[in-house]
This record gives structure tokens, sequence and C-alpha cells, in this order.
């Protein structure tokens, strides 16, 4: 049974529209410890008893250029020690060092992303580190071998030709059910922008996109998993536009779901 090694990554300066996400990871610890629920998931896996998660804490990001390298560090200290590094963000660029390291560490690896934007710009507004842009530069460097999209409504012509470059397969938001998502296999790395989520469900990101994924449906995507999970991230979750912490209530059941998935060893 692998150790969860949680990760706080406070940044939001690749974000393109509004601020927000930098003040994410203390909330989303709050309501994951919170007593207003208890340690299980909807396995029967408990936080403490199946679950093993050790907390690192925040890393002390600050928007400069060695950002990167801090979150590079922090993920490579975690597989060193052989645990499943698990991120809270922070904006989604954060996703492009993880999965570096990541790659760095198993080779290239499947990814199952829910995301309402591919992510697949090659620069947005001059930015090519943008949280618009992690996965055309993973793809760009080879670091996932397969790259799942579920969630995505926004797909412009610009991205459409990215992902058909990329080899990306999208399972269109049109009469979506879970069981349209094909079977993944390991090593897998699971990252879960908010924004997926209907806006009803998670107001609290910093881009509402009505027509999206319902908690349920995303809980039926993981429950289908049976690939060896050896990292995830819970991004762009904006606490300035949350709801009675509800987001925050969200972000942290997702954190403890994909620990109870990769502590699972298949
Ligand atoms: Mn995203
Ligand atoms: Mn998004």
């Amino acid at each position: 049974m692998a150790t969860i090694r949680l990760i706080g990554l406070p940044t939001d300066a690749n974000s393109s529209f509004l601020r927000g996400p930098a003040k994410a990871p203390p909330k989303i610890r709050e309501l994951l410890f919170s007593d207003m629920g208890n340690a299980a998931t909807e396995s029967g896996a408990e936080l403490g008893r199946e679950i093993q998660l050790e907390d690192a804490g925040d890393l002390p990001l600050n928007g400069n250029t060695d950002d990167d390298a801090k979150i590079e560090t922090a993920v490579a200290a975690a597989l060193a020690a052989g645990c499943v590094p698990l991120l809270m963000g922070g904006d989604h660029a954060i996703t492009y060092p993880v999965l570096k390291t990541i790659a760095a560490h198993y080779g290239p690896v499947e990814i199952l992303h829910v995301d309402a934007h591919p992510d697949l710009y090659d620069e947005l507004l001059g930015n090519r580190r943008s949280h618009a842009s992690p996965f055309a530069r993973i793809m760009e460097h080879g670091l996932a071998r397969r790259l799942v999209q579920v969630g995505v409504r926004t797909l412009n012509s610009h991205q459409r030709e990215q992902a058909v470059r990329f080899g990306v397969e999208i399972v269109p938001m049109r009469n979506f059910s879970a069981d349209k998502v094909p079977q993944l296999h390991g090593p897998l790395y699971i990252s879960i922008d908010l924004d997926g989520l209907d806006p009803a469900h998670a107001p609290g990101v910093s881009h509402h996109e009505p027509g999206g994924l319902s908690v349920r449906e995303v809980m039926d995507i993981l429950a289908r998993i049976d690939a060896q999970v050896v990292g995830g991230d819970v991004v762009e979750y904006n606490p300035d536009r949350d709801i009675h912490d509800m987001t925050a209530a969200v972000a942290a059941k997702f954190v403890k779901e994909i620990a109870a998935l990769a502590s699972v060893t298949r």
C-alpha cells in the first residue's frame, strides 16, 4: 500500500482571467480534515486506516521563474520516498512541471483529464506557460502516451487542431455517460480541473462554463478506474468565487477519492 503525499501548490501566476487559486490549498485542506465529515471514501477505505496520507504542506511559490524547479524538486522527493504525489493547486499550469517529474520517473504515462477546457493552447495572451496551455507542453515533450479528456465543452478551432496533432481523445459532453470514458492503463495520472464540473456543482472556479459534469458523474468515472494511479492533482479552486465553501468540499472529496484509488496496488 503506497503512502500518498499531499503537496499544496499555491500559485495563480499563470491564470489568464482571475486570480484566486493561490489561496486554494489551505481551504481544501481545512475541508479535508474538517469535523463536518468523516474519513471514509466511497469504496469504504478510510484516511488513516487503509489510506496513508501524509501532508507535506504548501510550497513557498512566489510567481517567479524558479517556481517550476520547486515543484519538480518536491514531486521528485515524493517519488524517491516511494510516495504517490497528490497536488492541490493552484491553477492548472502546475500540471506541466508535475508531469515532467512523473514521466522522468515512470516514462510517459496515461492521463485522465477532467476539465471544461482542453488546455491545449500553444500560447494564450503571449504566455506559453498559461493555465490554458499545460497539455500542449505535456504532449509536445512526450510526457504522456495517452491523454483522455472529459468535460470539455469549449473546443475552438485552434485547440481542435492541437487535439488532432497530439492524438488527444476527447469524450464529448453531448450525450455523456461515464461508460463512454475509455478504459485506461497504468501508470495513470489523474488531473481534475474543477471547472470540468457544472458551475452549479462547483461555483468556486474562475471560469464558469455551464453544461458541465455533476460530482456524481466524476465519481462514476473514478469508480471505473482499475489502472495503477501514480499521481494526481485537483486544480483551479478559487475561494474568492465560492459559496459557503461548497466547492472546497468538492475539491476535498476528489483529493480523498484520488488518494483511495492511488492507495491500491494493482
Ligand atoms: Mn484546466
Ligand atoms: Mn478549465
